[in-house]
Order: structure tokens, then sequence, then C-alpha cells
């Protein structure tokens, strides 16, 4: 369970941010979380009520943005979902895909009152 610990400092940062803005109410932060980044978004769910107790975004609404994976393939070009088990192209069979998005795991968006 590291998404205990990724949460924890996801709501640290939005914490600084909100102090920084001077703001002592915290009503929603949205997070994206990538299909390749190996954070379990339901894990993070569900460690943020614990995470958030007693600090300024305690009752605050938690909005989880899942991204896909992309990639392309380095022989052929051909964009294609990928997942965190598939790395071979679906055209020509290589496996060597540069990923393209889903390795994200950020805080994005964050509403104060
Ligand atoms: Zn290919």
């Amino acid at each position: 369970m590291h998404e205990v610990g990724i949460t924890r400092s996801i709501v640290e940062i939005a914490e600084k941010t909100a102090r920084d803005q001077g703001t002592t109410k915290v009503l929603s932060i949205t997070v994206d979380i990538g299909a390749l980044s190996g954070v379990v978004p339901e894990a993070v769910e569900f460690a943020y009520e614990a995470c958030s107790r007693e600090t300024l975004l305690e009752g605050a609404r938690l909005i989880i943005n899942q991204i896909p994976g992309r990639g392309r393939c380095q022989k052929c070009a051909t964009e294609s979902d990928i997942d965190r088990y598939t790395f071979e192209c679906p055209n020509c069979g290589n496996f060597g895909l540069e990923i393209l998005q889903g390795e994200e795991l950020r805080l994005t968006e964050m509403e104060v009152d």
C-alpha cells in the first residue's frame, strides 16, 4: 500500500498550496492518475479520508481523473492504447513503445472557499 504515502504527499502539497494562498478551506482537489503510474486510484480514494483528516482538506472532495496509457511504436510509429502489462506494438509486434501518456501522478486542480 504505497498509495498511503502517495496520498499523504498529495494532501501535503495541496495543503501547502492552500496555505500559501491564504485559504482556510479546500472544497475539492483533482488528481490525475495515469494507468501506467503504478498507483491504484481506488487505494488513493481509500487512503484519502484518513490522510486528509485534521488538515485543510478535511471534508474536501477528491476527484480522480484517470489517464489511460498511450504508446507509440519506435519502429512503425503506430499509436496504441497500452496498460502496465502490454508493451507490444499491435501493428508490427515490436517491443519498444515510447510512452506518450499514462505515467501522470499530479495534483491538477484545487477548489477553495
Ligand atoms: Zn510497430
